[in-house]
């Protein structure tokens, strides 16, 4: 939580209308992208001049957010998103932790521009560039956080269905539909107010996970073909190179998901997505593990990356192959139970 002192700060800044800039991670997902539409809807009611920039773009699959189309994308449009971003007077950035997760082009527009930050964020340890952070690791989502945030400005009554829509996005795909260990009896209560405030959940759930191409149901299949098991250290992996992928039409957003198949396996505590990006000339990884296995430090340890003790990611720089004889390497030395 904001101490009352900042939060009073807060809303002496935010007492007459701002220029404001929203800013959520590179590859956005569901919590990144509900968190920062409904921010931005809730301080659009209070006649700020609110704008949201994404580093990238957004996949498919969230597309239908309430003015997800006013989005402007930096890496399609540096000049005027850089020109947005000099001239705001407050930038928050939402569902990360560090700068460097927007992409190296735009944490340096980011770097230069001197105004007050402010940080919501759920990941294990937080950078400190933000003048306000507001950062709690045990939160299941952002958009949880961002609930919590306008109530802590008093702002609970401007609540309406387009905010709850947006918040209740990011807590149904950050929890897993209310299923990973931080879903919380507030989180409940939290999504109980949502749907009192008109939140469509059937419609939410039907919109996230039941509009798949049938390309990406053949993916999905390749996927689960291509898994592997390693039962000595109760591991699985999946593999989709860049050939598969063109192969099924892929597009953003196809491959989101895959990763927990590995750990619905009987006796399986850790799984790692390995996909293979040949315009970027990385793998990206995605890990999940149940338990106290902590996949943050295992990324950012070995794979460049980050995220949560359950959920993280990460990237590697050399072949699939490699990549895959690395982890398996890494397990032999680390994962001896
Ligand atoms: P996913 O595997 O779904 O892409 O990401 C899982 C979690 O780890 C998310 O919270 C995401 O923000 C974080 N994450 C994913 N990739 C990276 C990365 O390369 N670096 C860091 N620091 N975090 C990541
Ligand atoms: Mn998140």
């Amino acid at each position: 939580m904001m101490t009352s002192n900042e939060i009073d700060a807060l809303k002496q800044l935010l007492a007459s209308p701002k220029k404001i800039t929203i800013v959520p991670h590179r590859n956005p997902d569901g919590d990144a992208m509900g968190s920062t539409l409904g921010l931005y809807h809730f301080l659009k009611l209070q006649q700020h001049d609110v704008v949201v920039i994404s580093p990238n773009e957004f996949p498919d699959f969230l597309a239908w957010l309430p003015d997800s189309e006013k989005v402007m994308i930096f890496e399609k449009d540096v000049q005027h998103c850089t020109e947005r971003i000099n001239g705001s007077e407050i930038i928050f950035t939402l569902d990360f932790n560090a700068l460097h997760r927007v992409g190296e082009q735009m944490q340096k527009a980011l770097e230069t521009v001197s105004t007050t930050f402010v940080m919501i964020d759920h990941h294990q340890l937080p950078d400190s560039y933000a003048k306000f952070t507001y950062s709690d690791t045990k939160m299941g989502s952002t958009c949880e956080m961002v609930y919590h945030f306008i109530h802590q400005l008093g702002g609970e009554n401007l609540i309406d269905k387009t905010i709850a829509t947006c918040i209740y996005t990011g807590i149904v795909t950050d929890s897993g539909s209310f299923r990973f260990p931080l879903t919380t009896s507030t989180t409940h209560r939290v999504v109980a107010d949502l749907l009192d405030k008109g939140v469509d959940n059937p419609k939410i759930h039907n919109l996230l996970f039941d509009t798949s191409s049938y390309n990406r149901l053949q993916l999905l299949g390749r996927a689960l073909q291509n898994m592997k098991l390693l039962p000595e250290y109760k591991t699985s992996y999946i593999t989709l190179t860049q050939e598969e992928l063109d192969h099924f039409g892929y597009v953003k957003g196809d491959t989101e998901g895959i990763v927990n198949y590995g750990l619905s396996l009987k006796g399986f505590d850790f799984t790692a997505i390995f996909i293979e990006n040949k315009e970027e000339g990385i793998i990206k990884i995605s890990f999940r593990s149940q338990g106290a296995f902590d996949v943050n430090q295992f990324a950012r340890k070995h794979f460049n990356g980050g995220g949560h003790i359950n959920a993280a990611g990460g990237k590697s720089f050399g072949t699939l192959d490699e990549t895959i004889n690395q982890f398996i390497a890494i397990l032999a030395e680390e994962k001896n139970n």
